[in-house]
């Protein structure tokens, strides 16, 4: 049976946040643009979607802010953690690119917002389309093959993006499954939407909720007077939300007070939704003809809310990097390999903050002392780990941590066996995320004290094709191609 063939230039798979951000720079450039996905938007997806500053910049550089503000969102200007005992900070979020507001729009509505502002820089946006297979030619990706209504067809391009999600089928194709460097996450997700007992007067700011080791975040969202709650907790206890998920809403509710008053009350606008599913990781994102964008390519615990900033910001970052190498398959694996390292370079203090703040737990009397030290003061300082605006070591530095600790030791009645004990558990963190970012090579497989063994990505979507590992597998320094079991470990 022949297939039909198409050619473009680049064929995307994949048309959420990656994907349309990478379309966007190549269409403008003039390129055939093709994404695909499976799904037909409006389409939701498991995510709490808070964009900081940092990230409603990547909407408005692809040209989708006018759309998503059309969606009548509240505009987030602050952040406010508020700890068990009576520790309040609250401060003004850094603007990027003038835009000085987060937003959280329910990904059904934004995602769809996204693939309109890829069509409108040109991309041709293909919904209810599956790829099932790359293409290769050579021992280089040269296409995908898709199936659409019963229909098997090819599309060849010079360029082959997986933006895909985590479950990525490209990944698995092009034989980068397995991460080179992962983590386990220790903390599940529990979070629905509300009305918000406060309606349109409700505070407008991203609001955290430290109690008991859960930590709730209150996020004002879409349509204004809509509010999302999401319970950071222990992933232990996921299995409980799935047996009586009401039950343990209602608990969770009432063990802070400060919660209870903020959202007691509310009419309950969503059914709960719940996963344990987070483990952190990096695969090889590039190769011959190929790259993996967004989560496809590379996840961090959501605590950090930055996945969909990374996975916009780097789908554009991967757009403009090849749009004027297209044609030239050297010139363009070199770019690609730029993209990869400016990538990594840019997320990697990011990913090992995720992996400590995902460990479950009660606040320390040391961390909360370090925490203490960013109160009372306006000025961004704590929200620029959300927002990116410094690397999370520049933020949380040695002198801050020192700070915390004299007052830690000094509160009355401190453990101070305890403090120090923990202080030493503390070191290897904090020396392996500074030294990765500082001095380890690309795509380092050295392990760092944030990464804990027990990762799971579920199983690989499908076997790659049947065709010799050598034509798939580019030259890869030594560490990167070990097994991420015997090298990840904390
Ligand atoms: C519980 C949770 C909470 C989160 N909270 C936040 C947050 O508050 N803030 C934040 O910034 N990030 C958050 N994230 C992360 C964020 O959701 C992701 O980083 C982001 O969605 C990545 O976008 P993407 O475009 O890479 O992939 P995805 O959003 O996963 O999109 C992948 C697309 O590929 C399509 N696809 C897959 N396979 C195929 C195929 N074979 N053929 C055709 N199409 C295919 C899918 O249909 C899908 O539309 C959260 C994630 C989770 C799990």
């Amino acid at each position: 049976m022949t297939i039909p063939v198409e050619h473009v230039d680049v064929v995307i798979v994949g048309a959420r946040c990656a994907g349309t951000a990478a379309a966007v720079p190549l269409a403008r450039a003039g390129h055939r643009v093709v994404v695909l996905d499976k799904a037909t938007f409006p389409s939701d997806t498991m995510s709490t979607h808070v964009l900081v500053p940092n990230g409603v910049q990547e909407l408005q550089l692809m040209g989708a802010l006018p759309g998503i503000l059309a969606l009548g969102p509240t505009k987030v200007r602050h952040l406010t953690l508020h700890d068990e005992d009576g520790l309040e900070i609250k401060e003004r979020f850094k603007p990027f690119s003038g835009i000085d507001y987060g937003l959280c729009i329910p990904r059904d509505q934004q995602d769809a917002v996204l693939v309109e502002a890829a069509r409108a820089a040109g991309a041709e946006v293909r919904e209810k389309v599956t790829v099932q297979e790359v293409v290769w030619r050579d021992g280089r990706a040269v296409g995908v093959r898709c199936k659409s209504g019963g229909k098997v067809y090819e599309i060849q391009a010079e360029l082959v993006i997986g933006a895909d999600g985590r479950r990525s089928k490209v990944a698995a194709e092009v034989g980068a499954w397995e991460p080179y460097r992962a983590s386990k996450n220790g903390r599940g997700f529990a979070f629905r939407y509300l009305d918000d007992p406060q309606g349109e007067d409700a505070p407008k700011a991203f609001q955290i909720f430290r109690k008991h080791g859960n930590q709730v975040l209150v996020l004002p969202s879409c349509p204004a007077g809509r509010t999302l709650v999401v319970n950071m907790t222990d992933a232990a206890d996921i299995p409980k939300y799935h047996e009586d998920p009401e039950g343990e809403w209602k608990a969770l509710v009432a063990g802070d007070p400060a919660l209870e008053e903020r959202i007691g009350g509310a009419t309950n606008a969503s059914d709960l939704r719940v996963t344990d599913h987070l483990s952190a990781y990096y695969r090889r994102s590039t190769g011959p003809g190929w790259a993996l964008a967004g989560d496809a390519g590379h996840f961090k615990d959501p605590v950090t809310g930055n996945g969909m900033r990374d996975a916009l910001k780097f789908g554009r970052r991967l757009g403009e990097e090849v749009a004027v190498t297209l044609h030239d398959p050297a010139e363009l694996d070199a770019a690609l390999t730029r993209w990869e390292k400016e990538r990594d370079a840019d997320t990697i203090s990011t990913y090992h903050w995720g992996n400590r703040e995902s460990r479950p737990g009660p606040t320390s009397p040391l961390v909360r002392e370090v925490l203490r030290t960013f109160a009372g003061q306006d000025a961004p300082n704590l929200s620029d780990t959300f927002n990116r605006a410094r690397p999370i070591e520049a933020i949380i530095t040695p002198a801050r941590m020192v700070k915390g600790l004299v007052a830690a030791l000094r509160a009355p009645g401190a453990d101070r066996l305890g403090i120090l004990k923990e202080v030493w558990g503390e070191l290897p963190a904090e020396i392996g995320a500074r030294r990765h970012r500082l001095l380890d090579g690309f795509r380092s497989s050295r392990p760092a004290g944030t990464e804990r063994p027990g990762w799971d990505l579920g199983p690989t979507p499908k076997a790659p094709s049947l065709r010799p590992a050598t034509e798939v597998v580019p030259e890869q320094p030594v560490d990167s191609i070990q097994s991420p079991r015997e090298k990840v470990s904390a």
